[in-house]
């Protein structure tokens, strides 16, 4: 049975690259009719941000995951979080195996000599790496340093003795063959911390065998972890899952690695949230980064993807956050959507900028639902409303350069005196009553097309574009419309 796991660390909300491994391994996990799990890694306490594993899950339920094990719903493998497996007494008796075994060991050394190591290596130029302090020595000098060490208070690390000369390959299900020397991995490294926590590589070795991991997805920062995690199944004789380690997502302006302080792009799936936008648009989205489907289609329901799945077609390449493609899939999921589920989260948006009360009276209601009609063929997310529609809410600012020259013509003045006249006039200030005025001054003046729209919209709502133009006229209310107008007109 396939049994994929997403072993986030909880250090704060669900970052779009994290989104991205949770489903993949998800849509193989289903694709598969295997079982997806969830595990906290936390053994690096310092990172662990107090609520980071409720909102991690809560946005990959937003997301549409649900998952067979984990930390809210247990499991026959938990528990699923690594500092209470770790208060379970889960990895200590490993780690004691591996120091009887002669695998793992006792070092002394501290973070200042560390430090001082590493200055030395740089200063000579070699790549910084860790030298077994006990080398050369004879078993009576050994135990005298560990009995000084003790004296003198010191808490050991346990590193992992690295096996000299060999190498660890693997067929990465990504990158394909991939191998490490040993020698090349930066010497024996520490698999307990001087309090006893397991460090991560140590731990995710322990829980992938403990939980029957058939797979590992995860991103490809971790590839030079692997040979290391290799080392320790190899002295535990256990069988290593199969890996994949998957492509960076990269920024589209700046070509690297999409970084977290990058302003350009929204990289929390609780950002996209709170805009508003659409956790099925979404999940098509970053599906998208890094996996395609044969042929050229690009929307997909979940079901769909999870049928088409396929781990083989994940790319090597580094995937493109692409701002444009984010907007049109988005786009395309709120013009098809429930007219429903768009109405209720875009009066949400409304309210929250203040563009309409808390408890709209019906009129204002029925015109914020008009409203949100209106723009709903052109929004990608539902705060959108609030700047598309501006125009609605505040006074324009005034017309300007390539508006302004559009109605610097001499039939303008024309259009908009007749439409002014007209429309004030209309005993019923209705989208179809504007129509027919429009209309009515195309067929007495001969003027038509852009020379008669344009004018009428850049005067009304001060842009050069927008949706229909009479549902705008009659939502923007006739005493605002004709103002702008005669503003227009002086
Ligand atoms: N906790 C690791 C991370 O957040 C997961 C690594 C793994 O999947 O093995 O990057």
């Amino acid at each position: 049975e396939v049994r994929v796991r997403y072993a986030p660390s909880p250090t704060g909300h669900l970052h779009i690259g994290n989104a991205r491994t949770a489903i993949f391994n998800y849509l193989f996990a289903r694709h598969n009719h295997g079982k997806f799990i969830i595990r906290i890694e936390d053994t690096d306490q310092k990172r662990d941000v107090k609520g980071g594993t409720k909102s991690q899950l809560d946005n990959l339920k937003w997301l549409g995951l649900d998952w067979d094990e984990g930390p809210d719903i247990g499991g026959p493998y938990g528990p699923y979080r690594q500092t209470t497996r770790y208060k379970e007494n889960v990895y200590t008796p490993l780690i004691q195996k591996l120091i009887k075994e002669g695998h793992a060991y006792y070092s002394y050394r501290t973070e200042k000599q560390l430090k001082e190591d590493r200055a030395e290596q740089k200063a000579i130029g070699v790549p910084p790496h860790y030298t077994n302090e006990y080398e050369g020595m004879t078993p009576d000098q050994k135990k005298k340093y560990v009995a000084d060490c003790k004296a003198k208070g010191l808490k050991p690390v346990v590193r992992f003795k690295v096996p000299k000369g060999k190498t660890y390959s693997w067929d990465d299900i990504v990158k394909g063959h991939l191998s490490f020397d040993s020698d090349d991995i930066g010497g024996d490294f520490v698999i307990a911390k001087r309090s006893g926590m397991p460090t991560y590589n140590f731990a995710v070795v322990v829980d992938d065998h403990k939980m029957h991991i058939t797979h590992v997805f995860r991103g490809d920062d971790h590839v030079s972890n692997t040979p290391k995690q290799l080392m320790i199944y190899e002295a535990l004789g256990w069988k290593a899952p199969k890996f994949g380690h998957m492509s960076l997502i990269t920024s589209a302006k700046t070509g690297k690695k999409l970084s977290k302080r990058d302003e350009s792009v929204l990289q929390f799936i609780e950002q996209y949230r709170e805009l508003g936008y659409l956790p099925e648009a979404m999940f098509n989205f970053i599906v998208l980064l890094g996996w395609s489907p044969k042929g050229t289609r690009e929307l997909y329901t979940k079901k769909q993807f999870i049928k088409l799945y396929d781990a083989s077609r994940l790319s090597k390449s580094p995937a493109k956050f692409d701002k444009k493609k984010l907007a049109w899939i988005n786009n395309q999921y709120v013009k098809k959507s429930d007219e429903n589920e768009v109405m209720d989260a875009a009066l949400y948006e409304l309210i929250k900028a203040g563009n309409i009360p808390k408890d709209p009276d019906p009129k204002t209601l029925e015109w914020a639902r008009q409203l949100i009609r209106l723009y709903k063929p052109q929004m990608s997310y539902m705060a959108q409303i609030n700047k598309e529609a501006s125009v609605f809410f505040t006074e324009p600012k005034k017309v300007e350069g390539a508006a302004l020259k559009e109605i610097s013509n001499d039939t303008a003045p024309k259009v908009l005196t007749e439409f002014y006249k007209r429309a004030k006039a209309l005993p019923i200030f209705d989208q179809y009553q504007i129509l027919h005025v429009i209309k009515s001054i195309q067929k007495d003046t001969g003027i038509r097309g852009r020379k008669l729209w344009m004018p009428i919209r850049i005067a009304v709502t001060h842009e050069m574009s927008g949706p229909e133009l009479p549902e705008s006229i009659e939502l923007i209310g006739r005493k605002r419309a004709l103002n702008h107008v005669s503003e227009t007109l002086k």
